[in-house]
């Protein structure tokens, strides 16, 4: 695995594409070649404290969560990962600049980093972060969900209420994985 060091590996996609099982498959691949790993996670959820550490729920991988870029950089001084995995990027309140300075300043120091993130709110607006993550990468993973209304490969995540705010605490059943064509057609009848 010492191929990826220093580089940048960006998994992207809507929800319910597996970006998350993807950082998760490539952490266990750097743990089984020895590499030191550590898992960040923002918070976005105020009923978990500051820096408790959490299991997946899913694949039961440990992550750190964190508030700050600031708190993210600490903890990587006091650890001194090989491999740093983010998910769920684009809930980093920071500044993009901040963020991807960030992210340069480990892969100059020859760490791994592994991102995950949303592409697009529920609108198909692109967040930021990931925007700016995506040419710099030297490894790039668009992942897929599956349109619910016809089958074909998902594109954005609908989100099945009329509520507005682009990021939406614990809800992940009041969204839905759709083609271009079957949002664009579900806009219409809404408008
Ligand atoms: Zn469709």
């Amino acid at each position: 695995m010492h191929q990826y060091k220093g580089k940048l590996i960006v998994h992207t996609g809507s929800m319910f594409s597996g970006k998350t099982s993807s950082l998760e498959k490539d952490v266990k691949r750097f743990n089984i070649a020895k590499y030191k790993t550590i898992a960040f996670k923002p918070v976005v959820d105020s009923r978990y404290k500051r820096n408790e550490i959490v299991t997946h729920d899913l694949t039961s991988m440990n992550c750190i969560l964190i508030n700050t870029i600031d708190e993210m950089m600490e903890y990587t001084s006091e650890l001194k990962p090989d491999v740093i995995a983010i998910d769920e990027i684009q809930f980093l309140d920071e500044p993009v600049d901040k963020i991807i300075a960030a992210i340069n300043g480990f892969l100059e120091r020859d760490l791994t980093v592994i991102v995950a993130g949303l592409d697009m709110d529920f609108t198909g607006r692109p967040f930021e972060i990931v925007k700016e993550l995506m040419p710099i990468a030297d490894y790039l993973y668009k992942h897929h969900a599956v349109c619910v209304k016809c089958g074909a490969d998902g594109w954005v995540s609908n989100r099945k209420s009329k509520d507005q705010e682009r990021i939406k605490i614990g809800a992940s059943d009041e969204y839905e994985p759709l083609c271009r064509k079957c949002f664009l057609e579900e806009k219409k009848m809404i408008d």
